[in-house]
Parts: structure tokens; sequence; C-alpha cells
């Protein structure tokens, strides 16, 4: 029996660095201080065994060698005009990089999970910047905690307790009793039941809210309406008290703000909120990143093309225009005539036009786990777990990049090796 300390866990964006791991043989036979969604991760579940191709949608699955599956997998992918890549959320930085550049040498499209979750905040990035600080700072200085359209009680579990809410740090030894925490959000989730304060927006409406909001801060609130997007002015106006009198505050967000209506211009609007706050005490803003490396792929993509996303390699050189590159964009407008989907589930998470579409295209996929994706695939191609099985780096949801160490001897090949091995294939059938 060995027992691994301090290691990390490759589930959401929140990269618990602290878990511990019991393996006896080469298998993982318990996991201490993980949420259970982690644990479920590291446990395992769903592992797709063999490569499998089948010869049109409807046919049954064959299992077939690796040589076969990557010899299909270069076919699809060499006869395809407008390849799409998309995924790569849940592998390493190692596996990103090699992706770039199969996706360059097929002329193809590579696209990330963002692209249908945090996308819109990097493009409000791009206008507005981010004043943002680590996970470390927050738990150990703010006294404030905004949550805006995120509920991290289900999606992040441990985020309240190592880092925002509960956890007690340096200047923040009092923990939870020390900080005064605000939910905004259309429903009213489990986080905002711990809150002391639940702000309820109407749907769409954020956009209103945050503009609401920066009135009040610029002194302005005689122009505020009694009700903005379904909240009480005088609510707003306790909220920016609140915000104001933070000797170091936070705010996090999700989906419910990058998903909903206003998108990009809703982050770009909080973000503003955000800077405007630092004229009075210091804030800062972070986007509660999903997978534990969504984050990673952007970082990756734009230090090998320029940019964090959706990029177009069809011209010879790098091009981006989310809107019309990424991924979703693609699909909808049926443009895509072949896919490799990587570490992401596009069959989960798309909308149903989009997936209607990859049902017609043949589709490669490249993953430890079966899951919708595999439905619509025409060749699987399983690989070892990033994390558990293949060491490599990986940025948190602050950008914070962290080492993975193998915890157990790998059962299949590395998304590296596939990767490479496709595209030294997509050469030779090329002629290259
Ligand atoms: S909070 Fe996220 S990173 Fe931490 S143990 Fe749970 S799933 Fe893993």
């Amino acid at each position: 029996m060995a027992v691994i300390t301090d290691a990390l866990c490759p589930f959401c964006g929140c990269v618990c660095d602290d878990i511990t791991i019991v393996t006896e043989g080469n298998k993982i036979t318990d996991v201490k201080h993980a949420c259970k969604l982690g644990a479920a991760k590291i446990m395992g579940h769903h592992r797709i065994k063999e490569p499998m191709v089948r010869d049109d949608k409807k046919g049954d699955f064959k299992e077939v060698s690796y040589d076969e599956a990557i010899d299909a997998a270069a076919k699809i992918l060499s006869g395809s005009k407008r390849p799409l890549l998309y995924g790569w959320a849940s592998a390493l930085c190692e596996v990103h990089k090699k992706g770039v550049l199969l996706a360059e040498e097929l002329g193809g499209i590579i696209d990330n999970t963002a692209s249908v979750c945090h996308g819109p905040s990097t493009l409000a990035v791009h206008e507005k910047g981010l004043p943002t600080a680590t996970l470390g700072q927050v738990k150990n200085r703010a006294d404030v905690v905004v949550f805006w359209g995120c509920n991290p009680v289900q999606a992040h579990p441990r985020h309240m307790g190592r880092y925002s809410v509960f956890a007690r740090g340096f200047f923040s030894e009092k923990g939870r009793k020390g900080r005064k925490i605000a939910v905004v959000d259309v429903r009213k989730t489990d986080t905002a039941n711990i809150a002391d304060e639940y702000i309820q927006v109407q749907q769409g409406k954020d956009y209103l809210v945050i503009s609401a909001l920066r009135a009040i801060l610029a002194g302005q609130a005689d122009v505020v309406p009694a009700t903005v997007g379904g909240v009480p002015k005088e609510q707003l106006v306790k909220l920016v008290d609140t915000l104001k009198a933070a000797k170091f505050g936070a705010i996090f967000f999700g989906m419910g703000l990058t998903q909903s209506q206003g998108r990009y211009k809703n982050i770009d609007n909080a973000i503003s909120l955000t800077t405007e706050l630092n004229s009075f005490t210091k804030f800062v803003i972070t986007p509660m990143r999903g997978h534990y490396n969504v984050t990673g792929f952007g970082q990756v993509c734009a230090w090998e093309t320029g940019f964090a996303s959706a990029v177009d390699f069809s011209r010879g050189a790098p091009y981006y225009n989310p809107g019309e590159t990424a991924a979703n964009d693609l699909l909808y407008r049926k443009e895509a005539d072949a896919a490799l989907i990587i570490a992401g589930d596009a069959g989960a998470h798309f909308p149903a036009n989009s997936v209607r579409h990859l049902a017609k295209i043949p589709v490669v996929q490249i993953d430890p786990y079966w899951n919708p994706t595999t439905e619509v695939a025409n060749v699987v191609i399983p690989t070892a777990i990033c994390g558990i099985e293949v060491e490599g780096t990986a940025y948190r949801m602050d950008g914070v990049s962290l080492r993975y160490r193998k915890m157990v001897e790998p059962t299949h090949p590395t998304d590296m090796e596939i990767l490479e091995r496709i595209t030294e294939r997509v050469r030779e059938i090329r002629g290259e």
C-alpha cells in the first residue's frame, strides 16, 4: 500500500492540492479530503476499455487496435476541409500544445469548452483587463465576497471551505465570522442560503443591476429607479455600502453572468464596477472556471497562436473571431465537416442544433470516459487519465499554474502520444 499526500484533484477549477490518495498495486483504493465530485473522478468510472470504430452513425462499435483507430482518425481529419478540434478542458497543458500543432497541420479550427461557458469573459478581459488576485490572497485577506451567477456549493464544493467563505487566513483569522457574503442570482441557490445578503435579479437583467450599482457608487443614486432588474433600490444601496466598507473585496462570477442576456457586456460591466470600487478600497474579480484546466488551454493557445480560443488556421495563419470561429458557430452553421472531440463533452453541452450536426459528420473522440459524445462518434480512442495516470501542468481558475504528479501507472496510451501519432499519420497520408 502507498499513500500519496498533497495530490491535486483533476476535476474542477479549484484544483485542490491537499488530496490524499491510497494505492494498492496499481489501483487507487481510497481518496481523502476530496469532495464527492473529485473523489468520483479520482476513483474512476465509465472507462472506455479499447479503441472502437463504426462505419456509420447507426452501426455498432467494433473494437480495433490503436493502430487501426489512429489510422481511421487520421483519414477522417486529413480528408476534411473544415475540421473542428474541440474540448481540451480536462487535459493537461502538454496535451493542448500537441493539439494546437495538429490543428495547424490540418488547417483546422481549435476551440475549447470556454466556448460555451467563460468565452465571453475572455472577450471582456480583452477590453477592460482583469483586476484579479490569487485564491490565496482571497483566503488571507477577503472580508467581503460576492458570488454572482455561480453556485459553488454545487459546482465547486470546496471553494468556500478552502478559499473564500469559511477559510481562515493570515488577515482573516475569524473565517466565516469575519466575512460578509452576498449572492446575486436569479434563484435562491444553496450558496444563497448561506449568504448574509441574497439579491434576486430577474433573468437577463444583470447588466442593468451592475449599471445601477455603478451609478450609486458614483454618487448618482438619484438617477436609479425604485427597482432595477427586480431588485429594490434600497437593497442596491445597501450592497454598495457593504462593498465600499470592505477592506478587501472579491467578486466571483459564473455562467449565470457569462451566458445570460448581455453575455460579454455583463462581464465588461462587472470588471468596470470592480475597477471603480478600487477608488474606495481594494476589490478583485475572478471567473469561476469549471473544468480543472480550461484556464490552461487559454494560456497555451495564447502563447502558441496569439489567441486564447476559437483559432482558425485555414488561412495559413491564426485567425480569431468568436461569433464566427467558435466551435458552436461552426456547428450551428453546419460548416464543420469533421470533428475531433477531446477531453470535453460537446454531445452533452452544445445546443440541440449543433449536436444534430455533430451527429451527421464524422467524429473522432479521444477520452478516457464514455459520455454523450461517444454516442455520435465514429472513432473512439481511450486514453490515460491526465492528472491521475499522467503528470503535467494545469492552471487553476485564478491563473496559478500547478504541477500534477502521476498517482498510478497508465493502462492506456496518453493523449500526447495519440495526438502525435495522428499528426504523423496525417502527414503520411498527405505525402509530406
Ligand atoms: S472542489 Fe473541485 S478540485 Fe476540489 S476536490 Fe472538489 S472537484 Fe476536486
